[in-house]
């Protein structure tokens, strides 16, 4: 099989995929049929001690957030939040300190999700993303490039949060609504692994799949560039 042949999941349309069983088929883009060099790779990473328990412990979450697992024929029941799974996660993998570093527009939010989290004993660092009050002016925006046009504004500073998370040896970190580049940026600084709690969407609740599953209704505009 070309090894140039894209991989493209997201199009296939067999019914018995090869990736969820041995019986299944994959179109000629699968990549569980061209790409077994990256798979390799990538089994090979898995290797790592660290890595193993902590892709034990996601799938482990991930099959403890169903109940009724034992009859057959199976029916999905899902019953936790992505709260109880954060929270469930960390304690599985004995994670004492958490960062959280969350967007000043969900200042709320996350208050109450600190919360939680030390009501579940865990010791929490937090950071809002504006910390160190950095003007916009730093990155080279004009007055015309911010939020309230002709107002003094701070930059969101993902660097900086992760750079204090770093400092402080948080053991996992979680994201609560950072903007689309900000978040990519404290995920590339961070030293820890981090996970998402909350993926902004200012119209739609923080809800950005509402967008994909409306994509043949009232947000048409979408797919219709
Ligand atoms: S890995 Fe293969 S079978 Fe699985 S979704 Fe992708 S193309 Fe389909």
């Amino acid at each position: 099989m070309s090894k140039e042949i894209k991989p493209e999941c997201a199009l296939c349309n067999v019914e018995v995929k090869l990736c969820r069983s041995k019986e299944g088929t994959g179109p000629q883009f699968c990549p569980t049929k061209t790409k077994e060099k990256e798979l390799q790779r990538a089994l090979k990473k898995y290797q790592n001690q660290e890595t193993m328990r902590f892709a034990k412990a996601a799938s482990l979450q991930e099959a403890e957030c169903y109940v009724r697992r034992k009859e057959k024929p199976f029916v999905l029941r899902p019953t936790k939040t992505r709260v109880e799974e954060v929270i469930e996660f960390a304690q599985k993998m004995d994670f004492r300190k958490l960062g959280v570093a969350f967007c000043a527009g969900l200042f709320s939010e996350g208050n109450t999700f600190v919360r939680i989290l030390e009501k579940h004993g865990f010791e929490v660092i937090s950071v809002c993303c504006k910390v160190g009050g950095v003007p916009k002016e730093f990155l080279g925006l004009r007055d015309d490039e911010k939020v309230r046009v002709g107002t003094n504004e701070t930059m969101c500073n993902p660097i900086t949060q992760a750079e204090i998370m770093n400092e402080a040896g948080t053991d996992f970190n979680i994201l609560v609504g950072l903007c689309v580049g900000h978040d990519a940026l404290f995920l590339k600084s961070a030293k820890a692994l981090t996970t998402v709690l909350v993926a902004k969407d200012r119209v739609l609740g923080h809800n950005p799949v509402a967008a994909l599953y409306g994509a043949k209704g009232y947000f048409q505009r979408l797919m219709n560039p």
